[in-house]
């Protein structure tokens, strides 16, 4: 298949822009697929109304079936046709922070085929906000299904090249809205349960939702290590953001990190090996490896939550064979900065 990439402005969304949305919202009526920007990261979009649509994503990226799709929607009303009932949080949550990166899982109505929702009763629904999105929505009936726009296992795409890498002659379409803002999926909150519970952290935290529910628990398994223990949200139990080298984060304080990380990179140089590191402003210039990647200041974690994802696939290019992290604080956004780089590390992590 020819994929065919349109470049649309997200600021300015002309004639040119509206005849693209047009066309990629036939695309994904006639049960085919496009990817496109959200403020999160990119989406590999279908009629999630459509079963087959809904195959034909699991196919693009080899991701297991059994890993539930999130469905986007344009506005309040779409909900009434997927859910059995809206619950009353969900309109406090919407009030706030939709459109946004926050996805709330209700009981699904029938509308929704179980292969868009990986077999469950339940279904992942998120407002985005970034503008191209919303009209690509419109455009394709109303309801996205869209997982990250990546091969399963891969880093999220920030970028339409990242989409391109992985998913040229697999798509219709790409829509390449530049870079995205926020570079971290959204925040997944269930509803289903008495006390709203996160299954996964993201941009939205728990300070924010707490704020405006009340009461929040939160998935164990989010930050601790693989275990006997199931993730509530099924993706999160595979193996995800993964570079091809080998990955460790190294936790404690700034002066010892650099030491360890340091000394290691001398052995694995001296073996030939070649190596990288994540660090940040206040520490790029102490590091010794081949590629040293500088996620952005400790001071501004949003910076390096939408570096995260680029400077891992970035590692990738070239050929880095053995990377170390600096770890970060796990509040606020540091929560889902901290749980993807564990998972991308599968959990390797040294404290010194
Ligand atoms: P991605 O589309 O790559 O951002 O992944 C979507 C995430 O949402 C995965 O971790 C899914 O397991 C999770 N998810 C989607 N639908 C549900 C659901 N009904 N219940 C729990 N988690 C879900
Ligand atoms: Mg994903």
């Amino acid at each position: 298949m020819e994929t065919i990439v349109e470049v649309i402005d997200e600021l300015n969304i002309d004639d040119k822009a509206c005849m693209a949305l047009e066309k990629a919202g036939e695309i994904i009526k006639n049960g085919g697929l496009v990817a496109f920007p959200t403020e999160t990261v990119y989406g590999l979009g279908g009629d999630a109304l459509n079963p087959e649509s809904s195959k034909k994503i699991y196919a693009a990226k080899g991701r297991p079936s059994d890993n539930p799709l999130i469905v986007h929607v344009a506005d309040m009303q779409s909900l009434e046709k997927i859910v059995k009932e809206i619950p009353d949080a969900a309109y406090k949550l919407a009030d706030v922070l939709w459109p946004g990166p926050l996805t709330m899982i209700m009981n699904k109505s029938d509308a929704v085929p179980y292969e868009t929702t990986g077999g469950l009763d339940t279904v992942a629904i998120r407002m985005p906000s970034n503008k191209i999105a919303a009209e690509l929505i419109r455009q394709s009936g109303g309801y996205i299904a869209a997982p990250s726009a990546n091969l399963s296992g891969r880093p999220s795409p920030t970028e339409a090249k990242y989409c391109v890498e992985d998913l040229n002659g697999r798509v219709e379409m790409i829509i390449d809205g530049g870079a995205v803002g926020i570079g971290l999926e959204s925040t997944i909150i269930d509803l289903t349960v008495d006390t709203p519970m996160i299954l996964r952290p993201g941009y939205v935290t728990k300070k924010m939702l707490e704020d405006i529910l009340g009461g929040i628990s939160i998935d164990k398994t989010i930050l601790s290590a693989e275990s006997g223990v199931k993730p509530k949200a099924p993706g999160m139990k595979y193996r995800h953001y993964a570079p091809k080298g080998d990955l460790t984060i190294v936790e404690g304080e700034p002066l010892q990190v650099t030491k360890y990380i340091n000394e290691q990179i001398m052995q694995h140089i001296a073996e030939g090996v070649k190596t990288g590191v994540i660090a940040t402003t206040e520490t790029a210039g102490l590091y010794k490896a081949d590629v040293i990647k500088c996620a952005g200041s400790r001071d501004d974690e949003e910076e390096i939550a939408r570096n995260l994802f680029s400077i891992l696939r970035q590692f990738d290019d070239e050929q880095v064979e053995c990377m170390f992290s600096e770890a970060f604080d796990e509040n606020g956004i540091g929560q889902a900065i901290m749980n993807r780089l564990l998972k991308a590390a599968g959990h390797k992590v040294i404290k010194v």
